[in-house]
């Protein structure tokens, strides 16, 4: 049982601030112009504790596409609905070791998806979401679902949705795939277009700091005190988290972070340290992978600072 001060955090935080506020490497999503202008200097922390304080640093309010972030978020609502173990039969929890877009995904594993948490598996989740075949009933679903997670509403980023729409022709393909090999479950246009409207939602990192905290507090959100999912849940989907929140790179980040985090091509990152914190990050310049550079070494200074990490077992 770990005790760490408020007062400790709130240094550590602001250190990673100051030190990788002027790092300039990695560069913006560069598919969809709306990802490509957007100011790269932007920078955020924000930490969720799991009595509902909150400690931040930087553009914690500036709402950026939530992009693949918002994986995490459906395949909650697809276990608050459905269970974990229909999760797993419907769609699958293993790693990929490839890229968020693969089309192998699907192929890998018999046919199966692999893991809600990359586009194949993504598609399908949105296509399990209830009430089936009506998509302004699901849309609602899947909002709601994400205000439940951040005490707070997401908006739709119009202009992003539409580029992401004009140009999601590999998802597409998944989806039809997903359909040949019944690995989706309601219309393959309608899923698709549920998923790419998700990821068109602007959040903030402070609002994925809540909803990292709430995973690490086992569904109860800490802000708006409401249960959000059921205890058994948390560790499923932090689980998932684990194992392929960076795509490709998933084994080096958590090798070298020690903590479970989902990152999104809009530049943010979750990090859910159970028992703790959520912890968010936001910084548009990515990677090779599509993982945001500047957040990713903000939470890894902050982890490695406070002497955490989930496989320590103090
Ligand atoms: N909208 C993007 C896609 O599906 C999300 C990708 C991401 O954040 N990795 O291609």
């Amino acid at each position: 049982d770990k005790k760490i001060s408020k007062s400790k955090i709130k240094e550590v935080v602001n250190a990673a601030y100051q030190k990788f506020l002027n790092e300039q490497s990695g560069k913006n999503a560069d598919y969809i112009p709306y990802l490509a202008n957007i100011d790269k200097n932007l920078f955020g922390i924000s930490v969720c504790l799991l009595n509902g304080e909150i400690i931040e640093v930087g553009n914690t309010d500036y709402h950026f596409g939530i992009e693949s972030v918002s994986k995490v978020h459906t395949a909650i609502l697809a276990m608050r609905q459905y269970g974990s173990d229909e999760v797993l039969n419907k769609i699958g929890a293993d790693a990929t070791g490839l890229p968020f877009n693969s089309i192998m995904a699907i192929l890998l594993e018999n046919d199966h998806p692999s893991t809600p948490l990359v586009n194949a598996g993504a598609i399908s989740a949105c296509s399990m979401v209830k009430p089936t075949g009506d998509s302004d009933a699901k849309w609602k679903a899947i909002v709601t679902n994400i205000k439940d997670l951040c005490a707070s509403d997401p908006v739709l980023i119009d202009e992003l949705y539409k580029s992401e729409s004009d140009t999601n022709y590999n998802n597409r393909a998944i989806s039809f795939l997903l359909k040949n090999f019944d690995r989706i479950y309601d219309d393959p246009d309608l899923s698709l277009d549920l998923y790419t409207r998700q990821c068109s939602l602007g959040i903030t990192a402070q609002q994925l700091a809540i909803t990292g905290a709430t995973i690490a507090n086992k569904g109860f959100n800490p802000v708006s005190k409401q249960v959000v999912f059921d205890a058994g849940l948390a560790p499923k989907i932090t689980s998932l988290i684990a194992s392929v929140g960076f795509y490709e790179h998933t084994g080096d980040w958590i090798y070298s972070s020690g903590i479970p985090a989902k990152s999104g091509v809009g530049g943010g990152v979750m990090g859910v340290m159970p028992g703790l914190f959520g912890i968010a990050a936001f910084a548009p310049p990515l990677d090779d992978a599509g993982n945001s550079v500047k957040a990713q070494l903000a939470i890894k200074y902050i982890m490695n600072e406070l002497s955490l990490n989930v496989f320590s077992g103090d």
